[in-house]
């Protein structure tokens, strides 16, 4: 069957089972971020356009080239999000949030649109997990961000990652830095290509975040910012360093690293996996002490990371790292004849109702299709229910694992279920819950 539209370019369908495995590892990710202190928000897919142009900044190649931008029926310029932390400040400062204790901190899972080049990790739209802490100036809560990223590749055994980590100053130090660079890029004026050309003036220091590989081979042998850095920048880079080194996280001093969005300071960092392709880096982030300023709000102090998704689940695969597989049904209810499909269901609902997954015929189905259905979607148990089940409120489960049997009384079928699960299995029940079995009638296996 030919589909008559598919999915743009650059997108991606989650399917089951694959989308189990994504489900685990937010869960996890939520896991961390509320361990460090970090509570979810939630803002809009699209925003005002201003808000990117202000926010990430009017020179980087997110707003100079990515930006999904369109007018709305009400003739409004807005842009579906390409990053979190805009819309995060905006919230921020639109809710008054910087009345609440400081630091507030924040995560989110975010969809994010640019239109770049698709391929393997990098896609037009992707999903971040992010995390912001605003207000506080405090290298402790650049290493704390760190650390929780650190934690997250922790957690599932990841190891061929590696933590790179710079300072790009504050705009004091920028500023020199800034003009250093454009004496070095003007003599290349020639080979830069033309949007870096046009960052020559207004931010040079653009110019060493891009891809293109003409430019970046001419950024390499440019200043570094570590030798601009201010008394200032230089202590806070030093702290970082030192709160990193006493919670055992390794990382490298990379000073090539200046991140593709102009609104960070001080540190910045990425992790970095030579694993999964070109795409390498899994998250980044920094310091932007300058970003709620930016969006009209009084100075305040924050950093933040994104870590990308599906980078991520590429890094897990690479690593073979295996997740917990999708949830079976643990029963499946077949009603012999559609005449018992209303019981059926009344016992499934009942089942439900106490946290199983239970399955029953919704199809119409003959009792041998039912049970060849059971058997593809693994449930672990099913439990036929003919006329003699009716009548005498009893029925038979059987395990699909090793076709075990056990009768059960229908009018305590919840507590009966229960303690199958509990057991495990028909016909091997192990020793320490073999006592809580006593209302039920082993038929095999249990029967002397
Ligand atoms: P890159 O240099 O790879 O383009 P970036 O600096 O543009 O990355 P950020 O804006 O810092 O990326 O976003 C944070 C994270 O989001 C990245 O580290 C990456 O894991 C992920 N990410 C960014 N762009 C994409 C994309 N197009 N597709 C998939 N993941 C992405
Ligand atoms: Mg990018």
């Amino acid at each position: 069957m030919a589909v008559l539209i598919t999915k743009p370019k650059g997108t991606a369908d989650t399917l089951p089972p694959e989308s189990a495995s994504v489900r685990f590892i937010e869960n996890c990710l939520l896991e961390e971020a509320k361990i460090f202190g970090f509570r979810e928000i939630r803002t809009p897919v699209f925003e005002h356009t201003e808000l990117f142009q202000r926010g990430v900044g009017e020179t980087t190649d997110v707003v100079q080239k990515e930006m999904y931008t369109f007018e709305d029926n009400g003739h409004r310029s807005v842009t579906l999000r390409p990053e979190g932390t805009a819309g995060v400040v905006r919230a921020f400062l639109e809710h008054g949030l910087f009345n609440e204790p400081l630091p507030q901190k924040y995560f989110y899972f975010t969809s994010c649109y640019r239109y770049e080049k698709p391929q393997a990790g990098r896609l037009r739209e992707f999903h971040q997990f992010g995390v912001e802490a605003l207000g506080t100036a405090e290298p402790a809560e650049d290493a704390e961000i760190i650390a929780l990223a650190r934690h997250v590749f922790d957690r599932f055994g990841i190891e061929n990652i590696r933590l790179e980590i710079n300072s790009i100053g504050c705009p004091a130090c920028r500023k020199n830095f800034q003009k250093a660079l454009r004496e070095y890029f003007e003599g290349y004026k020639d080979q830069l290509c033309e949007t870096c050309l046009s960052r020559l003036e207004r931010n040079p220091m653009r110019i060493l975040d891009c891809k293109s590989p003409v430019c970046s081979e001419i950024a390499k042998n440019a200043p570094r910012v570590l030798d601009f850095l201010c008394e200032e920048c230089e202590t806070h880079f030093e702290k970082v360093q030192k709160y990193l080194d006493v919670m055992g996280i390794e990382y490298k001093v990379n000073p090539t690293i200046v991140r593709g969005l102009d609104y960070y300071t001080k540190t910045v960092f990425e992790f970095v996996s030579d694993n999964i392709g070109a795409q390498g880096t899994v998250c980044g982030g920094g310091r932007y002490d300058g970003l709620v300023k930016e969006l009209g709000g009084n100075p305040l102090p924050a950093c933040g990371f994104g870590m990308g998704i599906e980078r991520l689940k590429l890094l897990l695969d690479a690593a073979q790292i295996e997740l917990p597989a999708e949830a079976t049904p643990d029963l499946y209810i077949a009603p012999a004849n559609p005449a018992f499909s209303p019981e059926a269901m009344r016992l499934t609902d009942l089942l439900r109702n106490a946290g199983n997954i239970v399955l029953t015929d919704v199809s119409a189905r003959s009792l041998k299709a039912q049970m060849k259905f059971a058997n593809k979607i693994k449930a672990k148990y099913t439990m036929v229910l003919g006329e003699d089940e009716i009548n005498t409120h009893k029925a038979v489960v059987k395990d699909m694992q090793n076709g075990g049997t056990a009768e059960v009384d229908l009018d305590k079928l919840e507590d009966a279920f229960r303690r199958i699960l509990l057991a495990d299995t028909i016909g091997a029940v192990p020793d320490d819950v073999k006592p809580g079995l006593e209302t039920l009638v082993l038929l095999n296996g249990g029967k002397e």
